[in-house]
């Protein structure tokens, strides 16, 4: 047992619970406070207030900072600590885990006297075991000696572990929170924006049944508008539920008078036609049935007709599958039937008129090479093999030699869509198989397609070998009687050219001007005659062309010139140019001149003008006569060169219409052009024009 503690002091170290005995037996004489009755009274005094407190306090004591602390300390320096080994330890000693942050601290207070205040501080502490987290809410504050030197450092204390963690299990929560709010935020975000999404796509689709009202509408409108018919039919009746403008158009009613009403209802004359069964059949059944080209009587347009039409009848199925209406789709064909029913009736009509008029049709496929000749054509080109014709044996070497060429220039043409349109036009002759003469007029036409290729050329042949006969025995007696004529015609120039010279040289005025006339007569007469011959020469192919050089201005003024001689009614100018030489039958070329001079006389008023020219064009001669006469209508125009044609209002001017027919001859065999150009009741003008050799 050490120094006892004398009674002067005991009272200070009363009591204090457990740190009160431990101080009190506390072998003291061996520390560097030595024994308790050498402690000063400070030390004494605030050891009784620690020991006496209910509330954590410490002291550091003396230079060597010995530590005291009370029962209420206790707790904080928990199982296993650094109690009771702390009593009387060197402060440096016992909190050497946390002496770096105390001793500054202490330094402030100790040396500076600064007393010290810190909140829920952390300084671990080696407690229960282990290094703790420790928060401390704590003053320090000096305690003097009775000397008012640095006696020690009371440091009250309270250790708020318990309320910091708290706080920080609230912050924590607090954090938690914030974070599931922020997680709710975004959430909440996410959700508006989803709902944005969804109102979008309400939109989107809103948008969209609109269209598809619209196309449904616009739907409606091509069915409501369309070129085919179309209705729906609902339940056993046929309630006319829905139809089109072409339905009502078909069946001759209006909308009012079939919306929502039986079919049979509606159209009581189309009982009895089939249509109840084939539709009930339909609805039974399930299949769709497709008619063609049938005849149905309808009350239309204020009478009953017979129509025809193509339809379908679709049956409708709900959504249980059962059939609950008829969907019928009908296109009105009465006018193409009618049209088959007109083409069948003319092709009838056609085929009797060809058997009767006993034409022959050839039928030429160029595109797949396929010829065909029905048997009147095979009998008029004398086949006598009844296999596959070909153009060029069947065709082409039946026609007689000598009119080869002629054909072959005339195909060429048919052949060339810029010259003839396709047009084919020609006589000639054919070789029975007695080797006797056929003669043949063919008519047809060559089709072209879009590249002007000639792709089919189809034709008639009649046998005009009777026709042709006549005309060639007409054309001989013609030519024999003109020939006849020629000679006294010739005799009767000659007297009176020899009158004519005898009143010229007698100066007998009178008799000059009766013979002229005379001898315009006789020349009218001459040129007449001389055209029937050319005629029945062209038409026997006994006309000759015989080319030679001349100068074509020297023959038109000489024509003139006689004109002007033999007539006076009307004035003729002649506007040249160029000197045109052109190589060409001299006698022919006169008679088409003539007879285009003599015409513009003849159709124009006296007292007009007739203008002739002649120029080189294109390196061409070409020739024109333009009257100021009565005109042609243009619809005859392209008749004017056809053998004995004459307008017909033109019935009191004298006259064959073989003039013009001659003409357009002579210039075809000069390989030429001849064509007219008129105003009616203001003019003509005839041009031709010839190449020069
Ligand atoms: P013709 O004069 O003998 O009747 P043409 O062959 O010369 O025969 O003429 C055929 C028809 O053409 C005439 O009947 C006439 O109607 C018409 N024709 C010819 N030339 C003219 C013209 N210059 N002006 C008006 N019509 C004409």
């Amino acid at each position: 047992m050490e120094n006892p503690i004398p009674a002067s002091r005991i009272h200070y170290l009363a009591g204090g619970g457990e740190l009160g005995g431990l101080i009190r037996d506390y072998d003291w004489g061996s520390s560097s406070l030595g024994p308790i009755d050498q402690w000063p009274v400070t030390l004494l005094t605030t050891l009784n207030i620690i020991l006496n407190s209910k509330f954590p306090m410490f002291l550091w004591w003396g230079k060597d900072l010995i530590q005291f602390y009370n029962d209420a300390y206790l707790p904080s320096l928990g199982e296993n600590g650094k109690h009771p080994k702390a009593l009387g330890q060197k402060g440096e000693d016992c909190w050497t885990e946390t002496w770096p942050v105390i001793e500054p601290l202490i330094d402030q207070v100790m040396n500076h006297g600064q007393p010290v205040w810190s909140e829920n501080q952390l300084i671990p502490i080696y407690r229960n075991n282990r290094l703790e987290d420790v928060y401390w809410t704590f003053g320090y504050s000096r305690v003097n000696d009775e000397n008012g030197l640095f006696g020690g450092i009371l440091a009250i204390c309270y250790e708020t572990t318990v309320q910091v963690e708290n706080l920080k299990a609230i912050q924590h929560q607090y954090q938690q929170q914030t974070q599931r709010n922020e997680t709710l935020a975004t959430t909440n975000q996410e959700l508006t924006d989803a709902n944005d999404e969804l109102v979008q796509e309400q939109e989107t689709i809103q948008i969209k049944l609109s269209l598809l009202a619209e196309k449904e509408e616009r739907f409606k409108n091509i069915i409501n508008q369309g070129p085919v018919a179309v209705a729906i039919f609902r339940g056993p009746k046929f309630i006319i539920e829905e139809f089109n403008y072409k339905v009502l158009e078909y069946w001759g009613r209006t909308a009012e008078q079939v919306k929502d009403i039986p079919l049979f209802e509606a159209l009581p004359e189309a009982r009895g036609q089939g249509f109840e069964e084939l539709l009930t059949n339909v609805l039974l059944t399930g299949e769709r049935f497709v008619a063609s080209e049938l005849p149905v009587t309808l009350f239309r347009k204020g009478k009953l007709g017979t129509t025809w039409i193509n339809f379908i009848y679709d049956p409708i199925r709900d959504a249980q599958g059962n059939i609950d209406g008829i969907t019928v789709i009908c296109n009105e064909i009465t006018e193409q039937v009618n049209a088959r029913k007109e083409v069948e009736r003319s092709f009838q009509q056609g085929r009797l008129s060809k058997e009767a008029a006993q034409l022959g049709i050839f039928d030429c496929d160029i595109e797949n090479n396929i010829f065909e000749m029905d048997d009147r054509c095979r009998v008029l080109f004398g086949v006598t093999h009844s296999g596959q014709v070909t153009y060029e044996q069947d065709f082409l070497g039946s026609i007689y030699s000598e009119d080869h060429h002629k054909v072959s220039v005339v195909l060429k043409e048919a052949f060339d869509e810029s010259v003839s349109d396709g047009d084919y036009d020609v006589e000639y002759r054919t070789m029975k198989p007695d080797k006797k003469v056929r003669w043949i007029r063919s008519k047809g036409k060559v089709y072209f397609d879009d590249q002007e290729t000639a792709i089919r050329f189809i034709g008639s042949v009649l046998d005009i070998t009777e026709q042709k006969t006549d005309e060639l025995r007409k054309n001989d007696f013609i030519g024999m009687v003109s020939h006849e004529m020629k000679t006294p015609l010739t005799s009767l120039n000659g007297f009176l050219q020899i009158l004519h010279g005898r009143a010229g040289k007698a100066q007998e005025a009178f008799n000059i001007g009766l013979l002229s006339k005379a001898i315009y007569q006789v020349k009218k007469v001459t040129n007449l005659i001389n055209g029937f011959l050319n005629v029945s020469q062209l038409e026997s192919g006994k006309i000759q062309i015989q080319k030679k050089p001349f100068v074509l201005q020297e023959l038109i003024e000489e024509l003139i010139e006689d004109l002007r001689l033999a007539q006076t009614t009307h004035t003729i100018t002649f506007y040249t140019q160029d000197l045109v030489t052109i190589k060409a039958d001299r006698q022919k070329i006169e008679n088409v001149i003539s007879n285009l001079l003599s015409n513009a006389i003849k159709y124009s008023p006296q007292g007009k003008h007739v203008e002739v020219r002649c120029t080189l064009s294109e390196g061409r001669a070409l020739v024109s006569v333009k009257d100021e006469g009565m005109g042609i209508k243009p619809e005859n125009i392209s008749r004017l060169f056809d053998r004995f044609y004459r307008v017909e209002d033109n019935n009191q001017i004298s006259g064959f219409g073989i003039g013009l027919y001659l003409c357009a001859e002579i210039i075809e065999r000069h390989n030429g052009k001849i064509w007219a150009e008129s105003t009616p009741g203001l003019g003509s003008t005839f041009y031709f024009s010839l190449p020069l050799n």
